[in-house]
């Protein structure tokens, strides 16, 4: 992925626009010192690696349009022979249409196989129904179970979680995503140098123990340039090498019509995100045009981010008609954004 990597947050996730601003939807956020990405939509993925592919552990989408989903066949491909479960998470639907998916092919020779595939129907009141499709009984459905989760809430771990907001997209909803991380925790290079702690995997469970608020006296085993093992409590490394601050957050919005209602639930979701991963569909000049295809404008994507207060966008999802101006959609967007053309 190296050089087209667009945005590196404080090291805690990478965010990769997988087919740039024109093409289909698919956004690859790879988690920073873990072998884990995830994937907001899964438009066209040959662009990505069997080896990116692999790290995927959950994928979001907003909707079933196929320029969202179509890339989801090769994901499955590269997948099969892994261990670890695929999570999938969309509106209500998205277990009936991964079904369909996967019983588009036959299935007789992956009894042995160890994939899974949970589905998680998300509704205003977070997961709703949850059905898993196993390799073992040939991508059958399992029965669905139903789940109460609080509001809004769609997955957590004990590094970060994701909440999301149903947008209305024409006649069908069109889910919006917010990830955040619970506590940003950095290491000070200088300071771990310093003492002579050698930087390895334990410092990432070192930041796990913080995140998970372990008592202050854990002990923990610090490996020293001398080779020497020492034994270090949990508060006295928080003192010497760490500093905890807000975690990241970053929100991924597409697909929603440009009315009175998304615009509100899009600013309480994007609220002071570090990034804003918008679409910008149409140019304010055709607002019509945008608002029979169920689309934010440029100009609307810009203003949101601006009323959110969102520190960095990224604007997305333009419509093929203006690929004779690369350009035009993101500076409407940004002009927006920066406030240098009055809301209208
Ligand atoms: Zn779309
Ligand atoms: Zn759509």
């Amino acid at each position: 992925l190296g050089r087209r990597i667009i945005f590196v947050m404080r090291s805690s996730f990478f965010v990769h626009a997988v087919n740039g601003s024109f093409g289909d939807p698919a956004f690859y956020l790879r988690v920073a010192h873990r072998r884990e990405a995830l994937l907001f939509d899964c438009g066209d993925l040959h662009a990505l690696t069997s080896r990116d592919l692999l790290k995927i552990k959950a994928v979001f989408l907003s909707h079933a349009h196929i320029d969202h989903l179509s890339g989801f066949d090769r994901l499955l491909r590269s997948l099969l022979y892994r261990v670890e479960p695929l999570q999938v998470y969309g509106p209500t639907g998205v277990i009936e249409r991964i079904g369909h998916r996967l019983a588009g092919y036959t299935w007789n020779l992956v009894r042995s196989y160890p994939l899974s595939i949970e589905v998680n129907e998300c509704g205003t009141l977070g997961i709703t129904r949850t059905a898993c499709f196993a390799a073992s009984t040939g991508f059958r459905v399992q029965p669905a179970v139903s789940l109460t989760v609080s509001a809004g809430l769609i997955k957590e771990t004990p590094h970060y979680q994701v909440r999301g907001a149903l947008l209305d997209h024409g006649d069908i909803p069109s889910l919006a995503f917010c990830l955040e991380e619970k506590i940003h925790v950095a290491i000070h290079g200088d300071a771990l140098a310093e003492r002579g702690y050698q930087p390895g995997r334990w410092l990432t469970h070192f930041k796990d123990l913080l995140r998970t608020q372990e008592s202050d006296s854990t002990i923990l085993e610090v490996p020293h340039v001398s080779g020497n093992l020492l034994r270090r409590t949990l508060k006295e490394l928080k003192v010497e090498i760490a500093h905890c601050e807000p975690g990241m957050k970053i929100v991924y919005v597409t697909d929603a019509s440009p009315t009175q209602a998304n615009a509100e639930k899009i600013i309480t979701l994007a609220t002071e995100a570090h990034l804003l991963i918008i679409e910008a569909t149409f140019a304010q000049q055709d607002w019509d045009l945008a608002c029979t295809r169920n689309h934010l404008t440029a100009a609307l994507a810009g203003e949101l981010a601006r009323r959110a207060r969102a520190r960095k966008t990224l604007f997305f999802h333009h419509s093929p008609r203006y690929q004779k101006q690369p350009q035009r959609l993101h500076k409407e967007a940004m002009a927006a954004f920066s406030g240098s053309i009055t809301d209208s």
